[in-house]
């Protein structure tokens, strides 16, 4: 591969694990049914559905989300803002069932029950909202999250997912975090007993200070404590963040790249050693309480994104055809608002994704999973092409396989234990590959290979 290639090849995985992916957790795994393929416009009409609310108290120091703090109380205007473009996104959409729901930010915690109550009903009102969804709500552990834990769950969240972060109250004070471990553990005890079994936590590892001893040592301690799902999450450094200024003037170390590879390794034998199975790199599970709904997005199913800075995957109605959009919602809270209230939503922009982008939006979050992704899964997607065929002649790739790292056999094509750890690497000689053959295919019906930005948003 040369240098123009692999940066293509980055830039096309980065694009599939844009923001609006955030990790959160729900219900049982079942086996790889069909769910809707580029070429099928029934299987269209299920999506998962994204909220994302924009506000937080204060910002922590690594923290480069959408996120604002609230010059003032709007939380009448957002809620109606919600439902509204909740509705009309709904409407432009094939969508007639939402199988999921998940309240993001920023500190959705923050937001009154009857918020979540109020999008919740628009969903109903336009289309089906399964009896079994799964509906999560993100929640940062202070006392005022966990005093309104119950009224979440009156209002329809069945699931909660919790931001404790680390149990150092040293290390959160550090990361400008606004709750202590003690509330923390509170919250989690709170949390499973309104919904046994369906309690995720984040947890951070990467952070200044931490060793592999000590990381080892805490998740042991929260494992001890928390319900049947965790989700790790490596500190990235990310420019402009407090974090990323404190560490450049040398005030602040993180651990080493060896090291927190080191910290990664020991977090998932501890959580094996634990009765947790590992079912995509950043995500454990016990008694398969998995994430229903990031689940939807590691099998390329439909999401719709609602509120600032939200993105969305779907087929839009009326269009003539099957293509999927990519949408992203306008960023600011003030300029989203304006926008909901003029024309019903704050799409900044819409690209129609050719086939080739939709197979690498299903390779690079397909082999996030352990399982990755099945001949099965991959054929509703690329109905002509095989994943023997499309990666088992390149030199690249056959090296990836003699390695160990990668396997491709009649299951279908997914990494190792010790391949998952090196995802990043992974990836560019398969998007090159991808790429390679997707455009020798012959012309089929949803096959442009172009991205086309629609200019004015409908
Ligand atoms: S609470 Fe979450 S979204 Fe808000 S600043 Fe902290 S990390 Fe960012």
């Amino acid at each position: 591969m040369n240098s123009t290639q692999i940066k293509h090849s980055l830039r096309a995985a980065r694009r599939a694990l844009s923001p609006g992916l955030r990790c959160f957790s729900g219900g049982e795994v079942t086996e790889d049914v069909p769910e809707w393929s580029a070429g099928s416009p029934h299987l269209a009409e299920e999506a998962s559905l994204y909220v994302h609310w924009p506000y937080c108290l204060r910002r922590c120091s690594y923290c480069n989300f959408n996120k604002y703090i609230p010059k003032q109380n709007n939380d009448d205007i957002m809620t109606k803002c919600l439902q509204r473009e909740t509705e009309t996104l709904l409407q432009l959409s094939q969508v007639s069932c939402i199988t999921s729901v998940f309240f993001g930010g920023g500190t959705p915690s923050l937001a009154h029950p009857s918020t979540i109550a109020a999008v919740l009903e628009s969903v109903s009102r336009q289309v089906n909202l399964s009896h079994d969804a799964e509906v999560t709500l993100e929640v940062n552990p202070t006392p005022v999250g966990m005093s309104k834990l119950e009224d979440y769950c009156r209002a329809g969240v069945n699931r909660f997912s919790i931001g404790v972060q680390s149990l150092q109250d040293e290390h959160l004070k550090s990361l400008g975090r606004d709750h202590t471990s003690h509330e923390a553990l509170q919250t989690i005890g709170e949390a499973r007993r309104l919904c046994p079994g369906r309690v995720s936590v984040d947890v951070m590892f990467g952070r200044p200070k931490q060793t592999v001893e000590s990381w080892g040592t805490e998740l042991s301690e929260l494992l001890r404590v928390c319900d049947d799902h965790v989700s790790l999450y490596q500190l990235t450094l990310e420019r402009g963040t407090q974090l990323f200024k404190q560490v450049q003037s040398g005030c602040v170390t993180v651990p080493a790249e060896d090291v927190t590879a080191e910290m990664y390794q020991c977090a998932r034998k501890t959580l094996h050693q634990r009765g947790f199975h590992q079912y995509e790199v950043s995500n454990f599970t016990r008694r398969n309480s998995v994430s229903h709904h990031n689940m939807s997005y590691w099998r390329g199913k439909q999401y719709i994104g609602v509120g600032p800075g939200a993105h969305g995957r779907f087929v839009p109605l009326g269009e003539g055809g099957v293509v999927r959009e990519a949408r992203t919602q306008t960023l600011e809270p003030d300029v989203w608002i304006r926008e909901v209230q003029q024309r019903g939503h704050g799409t900044r922009r819409r690209i129609q994704l050719g086939h080739l982008e939709l197979l690498e939006e299903v390779l690079v979050m397909g082999l996030r999973m352990t399982k990755g992704i099945s001949h099965k899964h991959w054929e509703l997607f690329s109905p002509t092409q095989g994943l023997h065929k499309v990666f088992g002649a390149s030199v690249d790739v056959q090296e990836l396989l003699q390695s160990g790292q990668l396997i491709l056999d009649d299951r279908g094509l997914r990494c190792s234990w010790d391949g998952l750890a090196l995802l990043d690497s992974i990836l560019p000689a398969l998007l090159v590959e991808l790429e390679r053959q997707t455009l020798q295919m012959p012309h089929t019906q949803f096959a442009d290979g172009q991205t086309k930005t629609i200019s004015n948003p409908r």
